[in-house]
């Protein structure tokens, strides 16, 4: 085995966690490596139903060790409701199967106001942000005005540090926001609320990577979101505020020197989109509420509904191309089973020609989805587990995406559940 990285290949929520629940059984190590709780990993096993926010998905299956990487947001106070949460259900997480980077920077008790703030003051030119605090955190970061995990075990200098920090920020939260300033006393509450708690799984997570390298051991690169997310390959400024590819998983996960060999790029078989920003394919009314419904496309951190459309070739395409996808796992196929005849966004057109690029983002408005029909199979496949088995017409929609985008579809999801998967190598 050879580390591998799971991403997500479209706008996020394209089932990464149920593959990294399915593929975790094959390595020692799962490793989220950016992102905050600003998405959720839906993840269904024996345990139950669970929506992950900030947990890698590797959490679940014994003798793996999951580790937060240092491009994580680090959020201690929800950190420590989702360990509730998932303990409660019977889940064992400790010191040995969690481990935080001390080099992870922590989103501060203001990132999140903040975020709510701005999002306030933009009004109807909102980016749809969750107000979890990750852009205003993923800023403060590359600004160096917030503070690593590690910093907790030196409480002294912490202390003189934050105090630093509270000064500049309560210029910005007063003077350009008129909100209330946070106080030193704050920050201790939430240092002794919520950062002790976490503290017992803080460590030098690069050591431990090294070492476990150097072993032989497997790591798994989980990522949150999706291509067209990126910060940088993106759909700017309707992106998340960290990179999304795999080729930052060594970065973000504590080990620059790490190879990655595999990249299983996740794909919904249609498309779907939360939040503001160009969405060339989207379907709407009556068409568009049917799909939504068919495959329960509510947001995991805020309920909201989210745009739905038929699966966008040329955004997938150049999705697989950027995370440099060695092979995909194609999810959700089985809800399509309804449609008696399949959408698919096959071009774009743009200025009156027919394109099969992604457009810079700002051309993205004034694109618009051309749209091709494959024949629906009307047919329960939950339960089918071989390819062979699928019905012909579901077969074919497979083989044209595959084709289409050009890397091989090794696994086709038919249903949530851990076992509910054709492998097709
Ligand atoms: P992630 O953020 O990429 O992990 O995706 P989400 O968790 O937001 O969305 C995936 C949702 O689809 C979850 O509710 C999963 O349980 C569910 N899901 C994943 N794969 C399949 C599948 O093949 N079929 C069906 N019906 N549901 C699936």
């Amino acid at each position: 085995m050879a580390n591998c990285a799971i991403v997500g290949v479209n706008w996020g929520d394209e089932g990464k966690g149920r593959m990294v629940d399915l593929l975790t059984g094959n390595y020692d190590i799962v490793v989220r490596y950016q992102g905050g709780g600003n998405a959720g990993h839906t993840v269904i096993n024996e345990y139950g139903k669970f929506a992950l926010h900030l947990l890698p998905s590797g959490i679940f299956r014994k003798g793996v060790v999951n580790i937060l990487g240092n491009g994580v947001a680090l959020d201690p106070e929800n950190l420590w409701t989702e360990i509730e949460d998932v303990t409660s259900k019977g889940v064992a997480i400790s010191p040995q199967n969690l481990k935080i980077s001390d080099r992870a920077s922590l989103l501060l008790p203001w990132h999140r106001e903040l975020d709510a703030l701005e999002e306030a003051r933009l009004a109807d030119k909102q980016y749809g942000s969750t107000k979890q605090g990750i852009a205003p955190f993923y800023s403060d970061k590359y600004q160096k005005k917030t503070v690593l995990a590690g910093e907790l075990f030196y409480p002294e200098e912490l202390r003189s540090h934050l105090a630093d920090i509270l000064e500049w920020k309560n210029l910005t939260l007063t003077r350009v926001y008129g909100a209330d300033p946070f106080t030193m006393e704050m920050l201790d509450e939430w240092l002794a609320n919520c950062c002790e708690k976490i503290k017992p799984f803080i460590c030098d997570t690069g050591e431990f990577m090294k070492a476990a390298q150097r072993e032989g051991k497997n790591i798994l690169f989980e990522a949150q979101l999706g291509s067209l997310r990126d910060l940088d390959y993106g759909i700017y400024p309707y992106t998340t505020s960290s990179n999304t590819m795999a080729a930052y998983a060594p970065i973000g996960s504590g080990l620059p020197s790490a190879k990655i060999r595999d990249i299983v790029g996740v794909v919904k078989a249609y498309s779907t989109c939360v939040g503001e920003g160009p969405f060339v394919c989207e379907m709407f009314g009556a068409e568009a509420e049917e799909l939504r419904k068919a495959g329960v496309e509510y947001g995991a951190p805020t309920g909201r509904p989210r745009r739905v459309g038929p699966i966008d070739i040329v955004a997938t395409r150049y999705g697989a191309e950027v995370q440099a996808a060695t092979e995909i796992a194609l999810t959700k196929l089985d809800v399509l089973s309804y449609m008696d005849k399949i959408p698919v966004c096959t071009h774009y057109l743009l200025n009156g020609e027919k394109t099969d690029r992604f457009p810079f983002p700002t051309a993205l408005s004034a694109a618009k989805p051309v749209i091709e029909y494959f024949d629906g199979w009307k047919c329960d496949i939950s339960g089918v587990r071989r390819w062979e088995d699928l019905p012909e017409a579901a077969r074919k929609y497979v083989s044209f995406i595959e084709e289409a985008i050009g890397c091989p579809i090794t696994y086709i999801s038919v249903g949530p559940e851990r076992d509910s998967i054709i492998i097709r190598k």
